[in-house]
This record gives C-alpha cells, structure tokens and sequence, in this order.
C-alpha cells in the first residue's frame, strides 16, 4: 500500500476553547476504512453557573461507537482530574480499550474508579519512564516534563514519516521537589531530527514571566509558617504532591506535627506513600486527636483552596468541623492560586477566616506558590528547541489559543492552525489543514446521571433561580365556577408578595376575568384554559413585581 493513501489526523474534542475537559484524539485512515484513534487524555471540566445544580461537564464521545471510527486505546499523560477524571463515565459508554498511564496515574485511576464502581475491570498497560509502545500505526514514545503532579508526560508520536509532538501540561522548572525536569535534550534530539507538529499547551501563554521554582516555594513555605503563633493551616490541591512534601518538610523542620483533612488530600497521600513519593514512616496525627496537641505544634492540610462549600477548610472555617476550630493566632496559607470563576466563594471563605482573628497568606502576599504551566518564554524555549513546522495550541480558552497563534508568528513558525473543539485537522499527507468542523458536544454530571447542556432541567432551573414558581390549584364545577378558594403555593416569590390573602384575592379575579374573557369554543379544552389562566396570573404579577415567575395550574372538575 503506497504511503500516501494514509490519512492522519487530529481532533481536539475537549481542552481546545477551555481550560479543562481534555480530549484529543489522533486517528489514521485508509483508503474504504473506518478511522482508528487513539486518545490522549480524558478529563473532565468544571461548569458556571449557567449550568444550575451541575459542576462537572465530561466529553462527549459516542461517535467513536460507530462503524466509522474505532477507538484503539487511550494514553492519560497524567492524573489531574482535567486529564484522567473522565474515564469513570467512558467506562459507562462501554467502550473498552487499553489505557496506557504510568504507575501514579494508574493507582490513582483504580481508587477513583472504586468509589463509583464495586467491580470493574481496567485494562491498563503500565508506563515506565520514557516508554516507547505502538497502538495500531502510532508509535508513542513518553517524555519526561515538569508539572504540579508526579509523573506528568509529553508525548511523542510517530506515524507515516511524522514527528509529533503532544506536549500536554508541562513547564520548564530547575528545581522541582520530586517531580521530573523537562526533558530538554531529549526535545533537542527530536528538533534536530525533524518536528513536524507542535501540540502545546496554551494556560500561560499570555505570561511574560517566568514562574519560580517548586523549590523555591518550599523554601518560602518554610520561612512563613516559622511565623505562626497558633495553628498553621495550610490549604493547596490535593495532586500536587511536591508541594504536599514542601508543606510536610516545612511543618518538622519547624516542630509542628501534620494532621491531614480532606478526602482527596487523604487519596493523594496513600498513592504517594504506595509509589515511594512520600516516605511510608511518617507519621500523621490523626484529626480526632488534633486537641490533644498544642496549637502551635500542629500544622493542619486541608482541601478547599477554591472555597469549595463542602471541602475540609470551608468546613473549619463556617463551624461545621466538630473537632477542628479556627482560633486569633491562626494562620491560613493558600499555597495555591485563585481559578478564574472562584473569587466570589473564595472571598467568602477568606472573610469567614478573618472573623475568627485568624490571619491570612496567600500568592498575593507571599512566593509560596508557582504554577504548572509555561509561560511564554518557556513555550518559545521549546519553540527553539524542536522547531516545529506546525503549531497547534490547545489546553485553554479561545483567547488563549489565538494569543499562541500570534506568538507562533512572532517565532516564525511556518503552519500555525488555530483548532478548536470539535475540529477536524488532517495533518497526513500534504500540508496540515482544517479538514471539518462540527459542534463539540457534551454531558453535564447530574447527581447520578449524565444530561445534555439542552436539557429541559437545566432551563427550570435558570428560570426557577431567577424568578420562583407559583402553583395553582383550581377546582370548578361544570358552569366554569370555582367550586373551593383556590390553593397556592409560591416558592422563590419575595416577602413582600406573600400576603397570601392579597394574592389570593388577585388570583381569584384573574380566574374570574380569565374564564369570563375565554372563547366559547375554548371552554371545554383544558389545556387551552390552563395555559389562559396561567399567562393571566403571570402577566398579573409581572405588573406588581415586574418579573415572571413559572406558573403551574392544575384543574380538577367536580
Ligand atoms: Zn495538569
Ligand atoms: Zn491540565
């Protein structure tokens, strides 16, 4: 089979138009057959609230169950919940394939997919450093990068003469505590053999900066939390566990024993303690026992650095912690930044801290924390290094994506390709190009099951939010004349509406005017006349309150 009847491609379906949900398949095709992908990446994304009730979104990936596709396995490059935390609902759609991940992320996969499932089986096909492994056509080589999370991966995947490169999330950091250096030689050794593709991370890019070093952060942790008079609090996120080392090695060398709160802090430490990252030995002053100890001898680690309502340090500082209380001579590190669409939840918890006299530190404040992304600098370093022909960015926002688009310019690179979500780009043969495009779409976690974004609970509930409801129960006889008083219930109506008699006595009139104004014709048809009373009474309300509430009636004749 001649070479070029080979067709490669690349399809962000998540992670391109957003800081989240990470899914990108690469696929081969030939000639009368289906395509075969491979994915790298599963994650999930965090909503807004315009999505009411809902905060986690996962990819949509059932058109890889038809007969045109094939999904041949996935590759998780690390296990932030962004990369990995999707699988559990993949699992649900059947679609079962090797998933190749390294140990950490392995472990960490098997404890989540416990929680949901009592028996399951996992194909997964272990990583070591540096791996090299073949899926169908693809061949896959792991690279050691630098991130907030053990074992984070670049890959390198080879197919019909191409070199590409997946960067997925990396930085460049001199001093990691754990975690791996990019592997910048290795980059080196790929420029100088040829880089046909650029798949790269976009979070920072807007960055002009430079981020410090993990060790760095280490350091600074361990001069702020030498000041603490009373209990040191520390919250960060739970996954990086270079940073939970930091906060551990900082609270001994500063006598303080840890206590621990929080589920995922919990998970991370046990799979860090299995995979050597954190010593086995040492000890951890259980939670229930945190009063038996002097204030100043405790550093406690907690979740809930985003305001999380439910999580460990929200707890603590709304009083809903039975054992751990805030006290004046506190201190609560944020070792941790603030993600767009959380100022709110977390000023309210920062305001909750200081109404105890407990005080604050945060990355505004202090170094004591460095992100997981490159910044500009560190993308054009790469840039230098594998002088990619084709630049693709993903992992971000749009704006994100279209400043790397100028920056990839500004550098010279011959082919930048601006895809988003849902795009098609073939890559093989000829020059890559935007092939197709179609709507990306989505489900959104609900409690227990997996909605659309256009489902009807979503629109209740934007309405209910907004506005409240309001239901009617009417009983007529047969001449259309109320047999009872009407009963009305109002949920999300203000105060000053709540005079049950004034609105009873509105609502009775508007029956009134309502069924005396119906046509003749229209009298026998219940719906017609409950969707007649229903405007009459919103419309009723929307000139005392100026807004309109959902209205229910319900009809019963006797
Ligand atoms: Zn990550
Ligand atoms: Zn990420």
């Amino acid at each position: 089979m001649a070479k070029d009847e080979l067709e490669v491609f690349y399809s962000p379906i998540g992670g391109a138009g957003q800081i989240g949900m990470n899914l990108y398949l690469y696929g081969y095709k030939l000639p009368n057959k289906e395509t075969n992908w491979i994915m790298v990446d599963c994650g999930i994304g965090f909503t807004d609230d315009y999505y009411p009730g809902v905060d986690i979104m996962v990819p949509d990936i059932s058109f890889l169950n038809n007969n045109k596709n094939k999904l041949l396995a996935i590759i998780l490059t690390h296990s932030h919940e962004d990369h990995y935390g999707a699988v559990s609902s993949i699992i649900n759609d059947k679609i079962d394939v090797p998933i190749y991940c390294t140990r950490f992320t392995s472990e960490l996969l098997k404890e989540k997919i416990s929680e949901d499932y009592t028996e399951n089986y996992l194909d997964i096909k272990i990583l070591k450093d540096n791996a090299t492994f073949n899926i169908g056509k693809f061949k896959c080589n792991l690279i050691n990068v630098a991130h907030s999370i053990p074992e984070p991966n670049a890959i390198n995947i080879t197919i019909a003469d191409m070199n590409i490169i997946h960067t997925a999330d990396w930085k460049i950091d001199d001093k990691p505590v754990i975690n791996r250096k990019t592997d910048l030689e290795k980059l080196k050794k790929i420029g100088q053999k040829r880089c046909d593709i650029l798949v790269c991370d976009s979070t920072n890019i807007l960055r002009k900066e430079t981020s410090i070093t993990e060790s760095k952060v280490a350091l600074n942790l361990k001069k702020a939390i030498k000041d603490i008079k009373g209990m040191a609090i520390v919250t960060t996120f739970s996954s990086n566990v270079s940073r939970l080392i930091s906060i551990i090695n900082a609270a001994h060398s500063n006598k303080r024993q840890v206590v621990l709160s929080g589920r995922s802090i919990k998970r991370f430490v046990k799979v860090a303690k299995f995979c050597g990252y954190i010593d086995k030995d040492i000890f951890f002053v259980d939670e229930k026992d945190i009063s038996k100890k002097s204030r100043k001898d405790v550093l406690l680690i907690c979740t809930g650095s985003q305001g999380e309502p439910n999580a460990a340090l929200s707890k603590i500082a709304n009083g809903r912690n039975n054992i751990i209380q805030l006290a004046k001579d506190d201190t609560v590190i944020f070792s941790s930044k603030t993600i767009p669409g959380n100022e709110s939840s977390i000023g309210f918890l920062k305001n909750k801290i200081i109404e105890y006299g407990a005080g604050i530190i945060d990355d505004s404040m202090q170094d004591i924390h460095t992100t997981g992304h490159p910044s500009r600098p560190e993308v054009e370093k790469l840039y230098n290094l594998l002088k990619p022909n084709t630049l693709i960015p993903m992992h971000g926002e749009l704006f994100h994506l279209a400043e790397h688009i100028k920056v990839a310019k500004e550098n010279n690179i011959k082919n930048p390709i601006f895809a988003k979500n849902g795009d098609l780009i073939r890559l093989y043969p000829g020059s890559p190009t935007l092939w197709d495009q179609s709507e990306p779409n989505f489900f959104l976690r609900d409690g227990d099951v997996f909605i659309t974004p256009t489902d009807r609970a979503l629109k209740d509930r934007r309405r209910l939010q907004d506005s409240g409801i309001v239901f009617v129960n009417l009983v007529l006889d047969k001449n259309l004349i109320l047999y009872v008083d009407p009963i009305v219930e109002m949920f999300g109506i203000p105060n000053k509406m709540d005079d049950i008699d004034n609105v009873l006595e509105f609502i009775e009139d508007k029956i009134d005017d309502a069924l005396d104004s119906l046509p003749k014709a229209k009298k026998s048809d219940d719906d017609y006349m409950i969707g007649y009373i229903e405007k009459a009474i919103r419309n009723h309300l929307f000139t005392l309150w100026g807004k309109k509430p959902l209205i229910r009636v319900c009809l019963t004749f006797v």
